[in-house]
């Protein structure tokens, strides 16, 4: 029999409004002996039937759901459909783009499954107890839906961690994919690493941001900074930029990024990969009297918690002062955040108060985003990470 999850007193509420998530704290008591990831009956209080979900025992999240509807039945088939559903809605974006996330967790019904596609590759993260337990089918569902023979697995450890799972790395089905898969973006080539590099190998949501880059670089003195691979570079470059400069901690980051550089034929432009610090190098331009007609700021994830939230907002604050300070006036700053804990009302404040130290004018031409491969669930909003702000100096 199934077991079941009976909610404490009230603690349905956040259920009624379709939030995907239970913590630990709200379940009143477990019936049966379910195992990790096996799928439990949620109920209220009073008996009635919220949710199907799958059990993590060692999660603060100790149920993520499947589904609002009891009719329906959680079975190979119906995480067939799923998987099937969300890659078939970004069909449209393969003319664009050869890497696309084609399931993005709870955003597609599938809560802790990323999966990304880099050309011909598949690459999957299976990040909770429930999509643990459907690792099978769930690999037999992708191939199947893509007709691509290829997956590997880069889980995060630490997440997996929080589910009491063991880290996972390595090939599902196929072929070992190279450490250099070459894939084309809005007619910019990349090389995507997706053995070692961060998340599955690129930063798939830039896409939109890059474009935008690419369509306003031309003529442009460019700063890249935490430019890891390039991204926004080569799309800078491929767009016209007169001269880019690039910085990252990274030695490795930037020479795969010179790699790229050739790759697109753009080795005779005036492009500087730096290491350093960005939080020195910025220091150092502003005091070396070299300015700029468009600065990107995408920087790792400041805030990883809740916890970090005041620390993660003097250092957004800081390099964002700084960057302002390095516009030309007309200069565009595209500023990002990817840290959850940062909503994008309070990273807008945070970039405010940068602007009101710098004293100087800057008016906001619109927000920024991920892609739409990475949508977010209107009743889940802690699944919109990327928030960004296009600013221009005047
Ligand atoms: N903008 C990149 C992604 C940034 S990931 C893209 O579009 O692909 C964050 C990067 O910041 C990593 O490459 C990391 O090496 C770098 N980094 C982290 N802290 C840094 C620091 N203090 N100074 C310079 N680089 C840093």
């Amino acid at each position: 029999m199934t077991a079941s999850v009976m909610l404490k007193p009230g603690k349905e509420r956040s259920l009624l409004r379709r939030h995907p998530w239970i913590y630990a704290g709200g379940i009143g008591r477990v019936q049966g002996h379910p195992d990790i990831g096996e799928t439990v009956r949620v109920l209220a209080a009073d008996g009635r039937f919220l949710a199907w979900g799958a059990f993590s025992p060692s999660s603060a999240i100790r149920v993520r759901l499947w589904s609002f509807d009891e009719a329906e039945r959680i079975d190979e088939a119906w995480i067939a459909r799923r998987i099937a559903a969300a890659v078939a809605r970004r069909a449209a974006l393969a003319a664009d783009t050869q890497a696309v996330r084609l399931v993005f967790g709870e955003a597609d019904g599938l809560p802790g499954l990323v999966v990304d596609r880099y050309g011909e590759q598949l690459v999957l993260q299976l990040l909770a107890a429930g999509v643990e337990h459907w690792r099978d089918p769930i690999v037999a569902a992708l191939r199947e839906a893509t007709g691509l023979p290829d997956v590997y697995e880069r889980s995060d450890a630490a997440a997996r961690e929080r589910e009491g799972l063991t880290p996972r790395e390595g090939v599902l089905a196929g072929r070992l994919p190279g450490d250099s898969l070459a894939i084309t973006e809005h007619g910019v080539r990349y090389l995507v690493d997706v053995l070692q590099g961060h998340k599955t190998g690129f930063y798939i949501d830039q896409r939109d941001n890059r474009r935008d880059v690419a369509r306003h670089a031309a003529g442009r003195s460019v700063l890249n900074c935490f430019c890891y691979t390039g991204g926004f570079t080569l799309a800078a470059l491929a767009g016209g930029a007169a001269r880019a400069v690039s910085i990252d901690s990274s030695g490795p980051a930037l020479r795969r990024a010179a790699e790229q550089q050739a790759l697109n034929g753009l080795s005779d432009r005036d492009s500087e990969w730096r290491e350093a610090d960005v939080f020195d190098a910025l220091k150092r331009l502003l005091a070396a009297g070299d300015r700029f007609d468009l600065i990107v700021l995408d920087p790792p994830k400041f805030a990883p918690s809740s916890h970090h939230v005041d620390r993660a907002a003097r250092a957004y604050k800081e390099i964002n002062l700084k960057a302002m300070r390095l516009l030309n006036p007309g200069g565009l700053l595209y500023t990002f955040s990817c840290s959850g804990a940062i909503d994008v009302d309070l990273f807008q404040k945070i970039v405010a108060g940068a602007v009101f130290d710098a004293r100087i004018d800057l008016q906001m031409l619109r927000r920024l985003q991920a892609g739409e491969d990475h949508p977010m669930l209107m009743t889940h909003p802690e699944g919109e990470y990327l928030k960004g702000l296009l600013l221009q100096r005047i």
